[in-house]
This record gives structure tokens, C-alpha cells and sequence, in this order.
């Protein structure tokens, strides 16, 4: 358990889990058997049926996230209510969960702001997480889960489509006819933002290195695909002058590319920057053309709540693969090697 944000959350992960020990890649994540106890006050004990990974899982694994270990891994889980102690919740109920640590208490969170909570993170980083048999969890950070998912499906969409459906929706403010530009689309995030903005009425494109990614993001809901070596050109021309929005977790190495793709009053929308921690802007670009450089990061109760509906309206992850959890270690090989495209599931029981 790391810092203040555990005492908040008070997130326990028992059972059989996949434990991160030491940072040497995947093979410092390891199974192993943490006891079990009862729920304490206002927690729900989950009987994990899968769990999904990130990269920030992998990075942890490499000893980039400041992390001690031992910690378990994930922030994804979907479940079965094994034990609760309030009256929402009952054995029984298949939930989901909200894969945000927060306070739940304070002004931000009590307005439905969780993400400008000062306890705001990421459960699996500043928690231990869903990587394991049995999750203890505060109530209020468990859902329903919607009826039309697989397990894995239910796993492998809380963390990516939140963050996903806040970018293009809160931050950039995409309507329905839009055109939207998805970098990267192999990764799990830029998966989910093809599939929602395709959900929200968009036009969607995307780039990506690989040709077989590419003809899998349109597959999924892309009109045009691109090379993601100097995309702006072919895109400016397959949209009749650029895109409204560009949806960027890359970083450096696009962030140029993104910012001549878009139109004049376009919006560019992080949430990550996978390509490195620094990048150079042409400030000219930036205010000649009414830009808007929007940052975000994973999302509020509240916009769970509406990817949820979203799903029960046919909105779907992909799942690139599942591992049982004594594989967890070829799960993250898998991120590793940047061959996925979608969501890497652990099955769990
Ligand atoms: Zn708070």
C-alpha cells in the first residue's frame, strides 16, 4: 500500500494475485497467495471474475511509476459481490469497478468532481488492485454490471473507456457529424475513443504503424486509416482540410502531426504522452489557429455512469486476448511487445 491515497481507499487484494515484486519487467510480477479477510465497514468484498491490464501496469513492472513493491497489479475488475456491509449492494450482484482512488469526501468529490480530488489516483497504482481473487472495496467505487458484456468485456472496458469518454466528451465536446482523428490505434484507449466517438455520431479516423492495426481500426469503426509517419498531409486530404478533434495519448512524437491536423478552432485532447515526458509546440500554430490543447485523465463517477448506459446502448470493448492469472507474466510480455490491439484480460476465476 503506497502513501495517503490507501488510506483513503483502503483497498485490500486477497486471494490468489498477481503480485508486483521487483522491477525487472513482467517477470517482477508474480502469483501469489495473500490471506483473506472480511469486508470492513462501508466495503464490498468482489469475487474477481477477470481483471484487465495497462500499460501502466508494464511501466510499473519496469520500476518507472515510483511504486514500492510488493503491490498488486491492475485497475480493471469485474466481479461477483462476494460479501457486502451496506444495503446497495448484495452477494450475488455482478458489479464493475470504478477504477479511481478518491476520498469520496471532500468539496470535488461530495460536486461530482472525483477527478480534482486531492486524493485522486488510479487503483493498482496508488492502491493494490484487481490483479487477484477477492477485492475489498469501497461501495461507492462498485457498479452494476452492464447486462450485454462478457466477463471479459466487463473487465476490459472501466479504465480506458472512462478515460476516453471524458477526453471526447467533457473536454473536446464532440457532436455528431464531427470528425475525429484517433493517434496510436492499436492502444487500448485509442480503441475505446474509435469505438465511442463512432458511438457519439463522429466521423472517426485513425493512424497507426501497422497495416494490420489499421485495418482493425476500421473494422471497429474508422472510415480511413493512415501511416502514422507525416499523417496530417493524408489527412487533411481524406477530410477536406482537417479534423475537429484529435485524440492523443503519444505525446512528442505526434503532438506536430495532431496540431496540423486539426481545422481552424480545432481541439487536441491528452491523456497521456507514451512517447516521452517533453514535447515542442509551435506556439504560432497553437494561437493562429484557435486552438485548443485540452489535458485530461481517467474520469468522474459520474461519466462512468454514462459509459455504463452507453454499453446497455450497444457500445463495446474490444478484448484483444485473455490469459488466465497464472499467466499474467505473457499478459504483460504481450503489452510489451505492442502487438494488442484492445485489452489484454486476466481471467481470474
Ligand atoms: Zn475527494
Amino acid at each position: 500500500m503506497t502513501g495517503s491515497h490507501a488510506a483513503h481507499l483502503g483497498v485490500l487484494s486477497q486471494g490468489r494475485a498477481a503480485v508486483y515484486e521487483e522491477p525487472s519487467g513482467p517477470t517482477g510480477v508474480r502469483v501469489r497467495e495473500w490471506p483473506r479477510s472480511e469486508p470492513a465497514a462501508g466495503k464490498v468484498a468482489v469475487a474477481i471474475r477477470a481483471a484487465s491490464i495497462n500499460h501502466l501496469d508494464l511501466w510499473m513492472a519496469h520500476g518507472a511509476q515510483r511504486v514500492t513493491p510488493p503491490q498488486v497489479i491492475a485497475a480493471d475488475g469485474a466481479g461477483v459481490v462476494e460479501a457486502s456491509t451496506v444495503d446497495t449492494w448484495s452477494p450475488g450482484d455482478e458489479v464493475v469497478i470504478y477504477p479511481v482512488v478518491c476520498d469520496w469526501e471532500c468539496d470535488s468529490c461530495r460536486a461530482g468532481q472525483n477527478v480534482m480530488c486531492p486524493h485522486f489516483g488510479v487503483i493498482g497504482e496508488h492502491s493494490d488492485g484487481t490483479a487477484c481473487e477477492l477485492f475489498h472495496i469501497d461501495a461507492r467505487n462498485i457498479f452494476r454490471k452492464p447486462k450485454g458484456l462478457s466477463w471479459a468485456e466487463a473487465a476490459a472496458f472501466p479504465l480506458t473507456f472512462l478515460t476516453a469518454w471524458r477526453m471526447l466528451t467533457t473536454r473536446a465536446r464532440v457532436q455528431p457529424g464531427q470528425k475525429v482523428l484517433v493517434v496510436g490505434a492499436g492502444a487500448g484507449v485509442a480503441v475505446a475513443a474509435i469505438r465511442i466517438a463512432k458511438h457519439l455520431g463522429a466521423r472517426v479516423f485513425a493512424t497507426s504503424r501497422t497495416e494490420a492495426k489499421r485495418e482493425r481500426a476500421i473494422e471497429i469503426g474508422a472510415e480511413a486509416a493512415f501511416d502514422s509517419a507525416n499523417f496530417s498531409k493524408a489527412v487533411r486530404e481524406a477530410t477536406g482540410g482537417g479534423v475537429d478533434v484529435v485524440f492523443e495519448h503519444v505525446g512528442p512524437a505526434t503532438i506536430g502531426e495532431s496540431m496540423r491536423s486539426v481545422v481552424p478552432g480545432g481541439r487536441i485532447v491528452l491523456c497521456g504522452s507514451t512517447s516521452g515526458p517533453k514535447a515542442e509546440i509551435a506556439m504560432a500554430r497553437l494561437f493562429w489557429g484557435q486552438l485548443d490543447l485540452l489535458g485530461s485523465t481517467m474520469g468522474n463517477a459520474g461519466e462512468f455512469e454514462a459509459v455504463l448506459d452507453a454499453m446497455d446502448a450497444g457500445l463495446k470493448p474490444v478484448v484483444d486476448s485473455t490469459y488466465p492469472l497464472s499467466e499474467v507474466q505473457a499478459a504483460l510480455e504481450r503489452l510489451d511487445a505492442a502487438e494488442q490491439f484492445g485489452k489484454v484480460v486476466l481471467s481470474i476465476s
